[in-house]
């Protein structure tokens, strides 16, 4: 070999076709740590890694054969001490002297493999550190939702409750806190100007009777249907509600004294005509208007006076605050 080839800034070997090493140069014996007679005459699996001696039979030796030429083969040779070195391949096959040459250029590729290695372990780290911020997200997604279900749950629930504090269990109407805040909001709404509005207080007459006569469960029975009969007597704005044992009350907004009255008559009737089963049931009720200067606790007083007269009138009958004297 003359001694350019030698001493060339590449590796170079020559091998016949049973892959032996003829011939090669100082460049790569000194890469490998061997001398030459340690490798003239031996296998090129010698100084090949176990990977790539598989792709040297699959690949190399088929395609050199084939094509006479490889270009840019990216494999590994093995030191004499075991150490690994990467190495751009490229070979060429050439007739001297009537014999074939499978002449091999090698050129060290240690820094790019590391360099590409390096790259390879950041690229899996941010791809692990995406899968995981990905995952992360997702997570926080599915915590948002039930934060937002439970929130929903809590808002559903307080409505239930806050239903619940507002109804009368019995009869399903309102009970008397809500009729009381229903007529302050309604007096606090009127914003200086006096728009008429209206109370009902009805009593069912000898109630008592009822109960001591048919029982308790009777008793209980009327006042649900009471109940139902002054839904169906109230219009959308009134607001009916049980006031007491076997009191009720009606809310009447832009209701003056005469369409208090009309209604509270049409109630009246409307529970003397109704069949009750056993006995007729009569209710007595006391009207209020708003005057001016009323409170909300005025104006039930009022009504409450209104009512005690038509009790002491005789019963089942209506009677207006204003007609008392
Ligand atoms: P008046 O005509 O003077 O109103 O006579 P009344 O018998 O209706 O009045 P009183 O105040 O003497 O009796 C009311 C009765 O209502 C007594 C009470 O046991 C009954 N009561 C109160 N709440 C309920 C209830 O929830 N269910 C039943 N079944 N009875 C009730
Ligand atoms: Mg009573
Ligand atoms: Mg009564």
């Amino acid at each position: 070999m003359d001694e350019q080839l030698d001493f060339a800034p590449c590796g170079y070997v020559s091998l016949n076709d049973e892959s032996t090493i003829l011939d090669i140069n100082k460049t790569l014996l000194g890469l490998l740590d061997y001398k030459l007679q340690e490798l003239q005459g031996q296998h090129i699996n010698l100084i090949l890694t176990h990977a790539s001696q598989t792709f040297y039979q699959l690949y190399f030796f088929p395609m050199i054969r084939l094509q006479e030429k490889v270009d840019a083969m990216y494999i590994a040779l093995k030191t004499k001490s075991g150490q690994e070195i990467p190495i751009l391949l490229n070979a060429s096959r050439n007739k001297r002297g009537g014999k074939f040459f499978n002449d091999c250029a090698c050129f060290p590729m240690k820094e790019r493999y590391e360099y590409e290695q390096a790259l390879l372990a950041a690229k899996k780290e941010t791809d692990q550190r995406n899968q995981m911020k990905k995952k992360q997200i997702e997570e926080l997604g599915m915590l948002r939702n039930e934060l937002e279900c439970k929130q929903n749950e809590l808002l559903e629930l307080n409505e239930k409750l806050r239903t619940l504090a507002e109804t009368d269990g019995l009869t399903g109407l309102k009970n008397r806190r809500c009729l009381q805040e229903s007529l302050t909001l309604n007096l606090n709404s009127q914003a200086g100007q006096l728009q008429p509005i209206s109370l009902l207080l009805m009593d069912i007459d000898y109630f008592k009777e009822i109960n001591d006569t048919y029982g308790h469960m009777t008793g209980d029975r009327v006042l649900q249907e009471m109940g139902q009969l002054l839904e169906e007597e109230s219009r959308k704005e009134d607001i009916a509600a049980r006031y007491g044992g076997e009191e009720f009350a009606l809310i009447l907004p832009n209701t003056d004294k005469s369409d208090a009255l009309k209604i509270a008559e049409r109630i009246r009737l409307h529970v003397e005509k109704a069949n009750w089963g056993k006995s007729a049931i009569t209710i007595s009720i006391g009207a209020a208007t708003l005057q001016p200067g009323d409170t909300e606790s005025s104006l039930q007083s009022k009504a409450d006076n209104a009512l005690y007269a038509s009790k002491n009138g005789g019963r089942n009958q209506v009677t207006h605050a204003s007609d008392l004297t």
